[in-house]
């Protein structure tokens, strides 16, 4: 049976070479995958899944109005009708989704319904929570709906396991307010234990 999978983590632990890797292992064995990245993360280039490894991958992209389940199926019905499609549903064999922090409820929902009506594991990837504290909408639903929960580890500064996101301004000193999406990486963001968080320590 296939199942949803959420892999979660603070900033910068490789969540996105971990779906590249796996999404290659699929390939590799000759099955077909499906990406999905968000359309807020132009970082790299729409429609790319890229790591800061320098690998990436052509991935189609979500906004929070999109239908994923009904986008999967018309690619399926898409494939099917161009005879492209053997054992798989359009011969696609497993879903991933970078960037699973901004999903909507409805969203983490339509994933479940590729699970369970299509067959098709979904593998996503994300951020647990934001530079607030707070829970992403994706990731919230994430953690109810997913059938594994997979962590992928990363550390602070002192060696502590890194659970929370920071975001820091020109001063190196922690912000503590502002919208919850702001789109960046290293120049902005850290990835700290709860201690040194709470505390606004970043080194
Ligand atoms: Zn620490």
């Amino acid at each position: 049976m296939a199942k949803l999978y959420f892999y979660y983590s603070a900033m910068n632990a490789g969540k996105t070479m971990k779906l590249l890797q796996s999404s290659f292992n699929y390939r590799e064995r000759g099955m077909n995958t499906l990406l999905y990245t968000s359309a807020y993360d132009t970082r790299f280039g729409k429609s790319l899944v890229a790591s800061r490894i320098g690998i990436s991958e052509q991935a189609n992209t979500f906004e929070p109005k999109t239908n994923i389940y009904e986008d999967v199926n018309d690619i399926i019905a898409e494939r099917t009708n161009n005879n492209i499609s053997n054992c798989a549903p359009g011969n696609i064999h497993c879903v991933f989704i970078d960037e699973a922090q901004f999903l909507t409820k409805e969203q983490v929902k339509q994933l479940c319904q590729i699970v369970d009506e299509l067959n098709i594991p979904v593998l996503t990837y994300g951020l647990r929570s934001d530079f607030l504290g707070e829970p992403f909408e994706g990731s919230k639903y994430l953690l109810i709906y997913a059938d594994e929960l997979i962590e992928v580890k990363t550390i602070c500064f002192c060696g502590k396991k890194a659970i929370m996101n920071a975001k820091f301004d020109a001063n190196n000193k922690i912000v503590r307010t502002g919208d919850q999406i702001d789109i960046g990486g290293n120049e902005k963001y850290i990835s700290l234990c709860r201690k040194h968080f709470n505390e606004g320590r970043l080194k």
